[in-house]
């Protein structure tokens, strides 16, 4: 379960506060997949911020699971980051000189885990996103929607609690946008991994069961 109560972050610009999240309440049960929408400035990448660990609420509780995020050390965070965290980005981030299967690989061995353990899970997630063919090209030779599912593959590999998305399809036409929502929706329905989807596309946003909608720092 990740929890927010009365989480408010507030920012100065040019002298004035802003709240970019002003007092949100809200309950995403685990293995639930929410979806977040809203105007420009209404908060959502403040609210990705913090359940990402990369931004603290100045008020409030956050709790994902039994982790305090509100209240958690630096080194907690980046643990929190590094095991139970899985990004994925509007622009796939994914390392050029590396191939498919090494990209999905590196965050594991990253984190210590071996190379006999980190490559077969590392097939199992490409095969998951159904790109089992891709393993040994590069980046370069995909396309922008077998980028992107390449990037879901590596941010599942590491088994995270929570999988956060800004904009998964924002850079994407309608047939390879199509692809990734159907691999996330694939995904949704295993209700493992907790998502939370920051969109434009009110086709995605309206396809996950709870969808959140933002407006002036408040969930309405
Ligand atoms: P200050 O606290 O003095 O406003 P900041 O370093 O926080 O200084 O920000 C400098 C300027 O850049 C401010 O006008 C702020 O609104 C703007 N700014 C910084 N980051 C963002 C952001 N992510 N979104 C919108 N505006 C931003
Ligand atoms: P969204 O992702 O929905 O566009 P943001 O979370 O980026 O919204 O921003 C919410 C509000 O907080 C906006 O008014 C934005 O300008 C302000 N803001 C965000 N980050 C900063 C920052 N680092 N400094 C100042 N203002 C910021």
């Amino acid at each position: 379960m990740i929890r927010l109560q009365d989480v408010t972050r507030i920012y100065s610009r040019e002298g004035a506060a802003v709240k970019a999240l002003d007092a949100v309440n809200l309950e995403v049960p685990t293995g639930e997949f929410a979806s977040v929408t809203g105007p420009s400035g209404c908060g959502k990448s403040t609210l990705l911020n913090v359940l990402g660990g990369l931004d603290k609420p100045d008020s409030g509780e956050l709790w994902v699971g039994d982790l305090p995020l509100h209240s958690a050390t630096d080194a907690q965070l980046t643990a929190y980051r590094r095991n139970d965290l899985g990004i994925v980005f509007q622009f796939f981030n994914l390392l050029p000189s590396m191939t498919v299967e090494e990209n999905v690989e590196l965050p594991l061995l990253l984190r210590g885990e071996p190379s006999k353990k980190a490559r077969p899970r590392a097939e199992e997630m490409l095969d998951l996103v159904g790109l089992t063919k891709r393993l040994g090209h590069f980046p370069h030779q995909l396309s922008g929607g077998e980028m992107q599912r390449v990037a879901i593959a590596r941010a599942l590999a590491g088994r995270p609690r929570l999988l956060l998305a800004d904009e998964p399809t924002g850079n994407l036409d309608s047939e390879n946008a199509a692809r990734v929502t159907d691999t996330l929706l694939k995904i949704a329905s295993q209700k493992i991994v907790t998502m939370i989807i920051v969109t434009h596309s009110s086709e995605l946003a309206a396809l996950a069961p709870l969808h959140i909608r933002m407006l002036d720092g408040k969930i309405l």
